[in-house]
Formats: C-alpha cells, structure tokens, sequence
C-alpha cells in the first residue's frame, strides 16, 4: 500500500452530479428520507451509517453518520443522552475502520454551517478512509497546546497558542477512552459557544479527529471566510483576544464548576 501521497484526486465528474441547492431548504433533504438512502452500513436508533452517495474523493471510502432524524436539530444543543450516543457511535466506527488495516489513514469530521464546507443542513459526520495518504505527515503535535479552558478526568479543553491554520482552534485532548462523554461535552460547549456567545454571526465551525501516537485529540474551529495570508503565504495568525475569549467560556460554562 503506498502512503506517500500528498494530494487527493476529486471526481470532477461525480462532484457535477451532486445537486447545487442542496442547502437551499426547497430541496428535499437526502437525509430525511430515510426509506430511500441505500447502502446503510450500520444502525443505532436514530443514527446512521452510509456510504456517501457521491463519492467525490478517488482512491478512499466515504461514510456518513446521520446524527438524528431532526433536519434543523444542532450538536451543541442535543439532550446529553444523545451527544454521548452520536460521539461513542462516530468514534467506535472511526476506531473499527482504522482497525480494518485497509487504509493509510481514516478521518472524521463534521461541516456545520455555510464556511465550514458542508453542502447539507441535516446533522451529519463524515468518515473516510484514505488508501494511499496519511494525513498524520501533516499535522504536528504543537498546534494542539494551547491555554487551558477546563480540565477534568483527564480530558483537556484548550485554545491553540499556534493554530494550525490561524486563529481560533479549540482543542480537547483525552488519554483515556473511558472518559468519552466528558470529550463529547467539551466539543459540545465550544460549539454552542460558537453559535451562540463567539462574536456576532459565527454561523459555521468544523469538528476534527485525529489519532497521533495512539492518542485522541479534537479540533473545533469557527469558520469565517480564509485570510489571503494563510491562502498565500502559509503565515497564519493569532488573535490578541485569545486570554479574553478563554475567560469568557470559562464564565459562561464552568463558572463554580472548576
Ligand atoms: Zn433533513
């Protein structure tokens, strides 16, 4: 298997097929129908497993999790019952394709929002097994330090100091996969902070798994248009307000809880 790859080919004529105004709420939501997805690979209740309809990415294997039957239902506002279900659900499958030994590297992320490069509103991850790349070359260990939100059972949420691509990336970091809902109500904090206290109008933020040297990390990033700078010249940047944003989540959701 070659994994020395940089670049993934897209399926310029696939992505042609994709429907334009699936984000526009006049066309029916693939999703919603449920009686007509085809190729369900796995099965919790209200969640999900697919296999993407338009497998736009040559040389890999993609999935989708529909998180819920709710079209207009969000991640930051789930019953934690459910958030724990949709995480525990999208990480074990995540674990069990990377377990399969067929792929150089496997991500998981999710779209939410206009920014965030997602095409569809309804709740939704996406998994997908790389052949031939392994995204790990990338992605150093140094963008996931950062100010330290909150900490508990040793799960970590905190700011990046040195953002991979500039300005604010949230990170939770967790040693141990027993304390799985305490990471899945880290990512849910800073995504309702986001939608809801971060700014005015950030509409759109990506979550991102990664596994590096067997260790799990998470990577919540608000999306607003690319800076040229990072675009080109690769230089990304920092926001003087990172202390302040830290002291604001911390009142906002831990506050007497610490
Ligand atoms: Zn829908």
């Amino acid at each position: 298997m070659s994994v020395n790859k940089t670049h993934l080919t897209f399926d310029s004529n696939i992505g042609q097929t994709k429907p334009e105004s699936i984000m526009n709420t006049d066309t029916i939501c693939p999703f919603c129908c449920r009686e007509q997805l085809e190729e369900i690979i796995a099965e919790d209740g209200p969640i999900l497993l697919i296999k993407n309809k338009y497998p736009v990415l040559i040389d890999t294997f993609q999935t989708v999790i529909i998180e819920t039957y709710g079209c207009d239902a969000e991640l930051s506002t789930y019953p934690k019952e459910h958030l724990y279900k949709v995480i525990a659900f999208g990480i074990k499958k995540w674990q069990a394709m990377i377990q399969s030994g067929e792929f150089a590297s496997v991500i998981f992320y999710k779209n939410h929002g206009p920014y965030s490069g997602g095409t569809i509103r309804h709740p939704h991850m996406q998994i997908v097994g790389l052949k031939h790349i392994d995204y790990t070359k990338n992605i150093g260990c140094e963008s996931f330090r950062g100010i330290v939100i909150h900490e508990k059972n040793g799960v970590q949420l905190n700011l990046a100091v040195k953002p991979k691509n500039g300005f604010f990336e949230f990170n939770v970091v967790i040693d141990d996969l027993q304390y799985i809902n305490q990471m899945a109500d880290y990512i849910q904090i800073v995504a309702h902070y986001l939608l809801n206290n971060f700014y005015k109008g950030c509409k759109s933020y990506n979550l991102f798994f990664y596994q590096l040297e067997g260790r799990i990390l998470v990577k919540v990033v608000p999306r607003f248009v690319t800076s040229p700078l990072f675009i080109g010249y690769s230089i990304p940047q920092v926001s003087n307000r990172a202390e302040e944003v830290v002291k604001e989540i911390q009142e906002l959701y831990f506050a007497g809880r610490k």
